[in-house]
């Protein structure tokens, strides 16, 4: 593409007017004008081009613009750009039976949301609603969404500005054994004392008082967490024993990204709720939904369900989603993610790990990997401070800067990056990228102890 100062100059004006910028002190931040994107890249309008290792918020799961669902929505628009919920439309009830063959288990009906955070409002009220409880148990290191009540079950700092005594959420923690919280040094120790930790935490808080409790099947923005073995079965076996419903939140871990349809498919267990978003339709229009069990689903039977959304389910939303799902299976996408996950992002990122003395862990699976940088891998320091800003994140803003200049857009989060491309990244894009965070994390090594 010919470069275009001048356009991206107007575009950015405009920007800065005009647009308030989500989580950002509005004054404080620099957002790059971007003219295209392709696949796995984007440029700008100064002929600048990036290959896109963040999946723009790890969605893109499909890269950016995909002919098919391009050409998918555009008949949609053409036919039925849009029609309200309550009719049976074509394209909606399309995508609702490709997700529900896919989704684990009897989850076998769909409702459709704008969005994850919506998803997550929704799976709550269903799960209330089910049992007649009021409290719902979440973990730390979760992100869950932006609305209220989402917001409220969210465990990293965004929840702090929004969070509400009277939001009946209580946070507990999740395993991770890199930063145990529970003086764990086997995968095993951890999953059991975090079993024990969340048991008691149900006692506690009474049983009979805990409608749901909610997990990312795989913790993502907060880390790329994958739980040890049996932990996810744990918590289903003690959602069973005390009559809570169990809702897997897969907005980011699902469609693809883990190297199966579902992150719960790695480990066999079977959630009465799933949100998703996301990669369902890689974001090209918004969409969201809740899975819902058979036994919910008769909850609301003959009994209303009372919520609903003017867009759910929207026919150009839906239709892109059919698209993406056929895309995926043709393409063998998912398979794509678990192949060059293994063949190439992980060993590649074990290897940059060897030689860079800022590389704490790598953990990871399919196209979702995390990169925990440190000062001091013995005590396992941060490189930079939780939740750090300003010149207390320098380091990772220095990282971020030098993989930019290398032409690889990084997920940067605290004190990691997240290796997170488009499930249809060629192995030698990939390199092209790993060789870019090789570069980022020479200059990471520098902030080492
Ligand atoms: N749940 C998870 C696990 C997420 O990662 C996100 C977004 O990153 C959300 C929910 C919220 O989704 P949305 O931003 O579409 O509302």
């Amino acid at each position: 593409p010919q470069p275009d100062p001048e356009a991206g100059a107007a575009v950015k004006a405009a920007d800065r007017a005009h647009v308030f910028h989500s989580w950002s002190a509005q004054e404080l931040i620099d957002p790059l004008a971007v003219a295209g994107a392709e696949g796995s890249y984007f440029w700008d309008y100064d002929g600048r081009r990036y290959l896109d290792f963040t999946s723009g918020l790890v969605y893109t799961n499909i890269g950016y613009q995909h002919p098919k669902v391009v050409a998918a929505i555009q008949e949609q628009a053409a036919r039925m750009t849009t029609f309200a919920p309550a009719f049976a439309v074509e394209a909606r009830s399309e995508a609702a039976r490709l997700i529900a063959e896919r989704t684990p288990g009897d989850l076998d009906k769909i409702f459709f949301t704008n969005g994850g955070a919506d998803a997550v409002e929704h799976a709550l009220r269903m799960a209330r609603l089910h049992t007649g409880r009021p409290k719902v148990l979440s973990a730390y290191r979760s992100y869950h969404g932006g609305t209220q009540q989402a917001v409220n079950v969210t465990g990293d700092p965004r929840r702090w500005a929004s969070d509400s005594a009277t939001a009946g959420v209580v946070h507990f923690w999740a395993p991770f054994l890199y930063r145990s919280r529970f003086y764990a040094e086997t995968e095993e120790q951890e999953c059991a004392r975090a079993l024990e930790h969340l048991e008691t935490t149900i006692a506690f808080e009474g049983p009979s008082t805990i409608a749901a409790i909610i997990l990312e099947t795989i913790p993502g923005t907060a880390g790329v967490m994958p739980p040890p073995p049996g932990y996810l079965a744990g918590v289903r076996a003690l959602c069973d024993k005390y009559g809570i419903v169990l809702v897997l939140d897969e907005v980011m871990a699902g469609f693809g990204r883990t190297g199966t349809w579902f992150a719960a498919d790695l480990y066999d267990v079977v959630p009465d709720l799933m949100t998703f978003a996301k990669g369902v339709n890689s974001g090209y229009v918004p969409l969201g939904g809740v899975a819902i069990s058979a036994e919910i689903a008769a909850t609301f039977a003959t009994r209303a369900y009372p919520g609903g959304l003017t867009y759910s389910g929207h026919p150009l939303a839906c239709a892109a989603a059919v698209a993406t799902i056929n895309v995926m299976e043709e393409e063998g996408l998912v398979g794509n993610a678990a192949s060059l996950g293994a063949s190439v992002v992980g060993p590649g990122l074990r290897e940059l790990a060897e030689r860079h003395p800022s590389v704490g862990e790598v953990r990871g699976t399919g196209m979702f990997w995390a990169v925990e940088l440190v000062r001091d891998r013995e005590t396992r320091e941060p490189l930079v401070p939780y939740n750090a800003s300003g010149e207390a994140n320098a380091p990772m803003a220095a990282f971020a800067a030098a993989a930019k200049k290398a032409g690889l857009w990084p997920f940067v989060n605290m004190n990691r990056t997240h290796v997170v491309p488009p499930l249809n990244t060629g192995e030698a894009e990939l390199k092209e990228g790993l060789a870019a965070l090789d570069a980022a994390l020479s200059v990471a090594d520098e902030h080492v102890r």
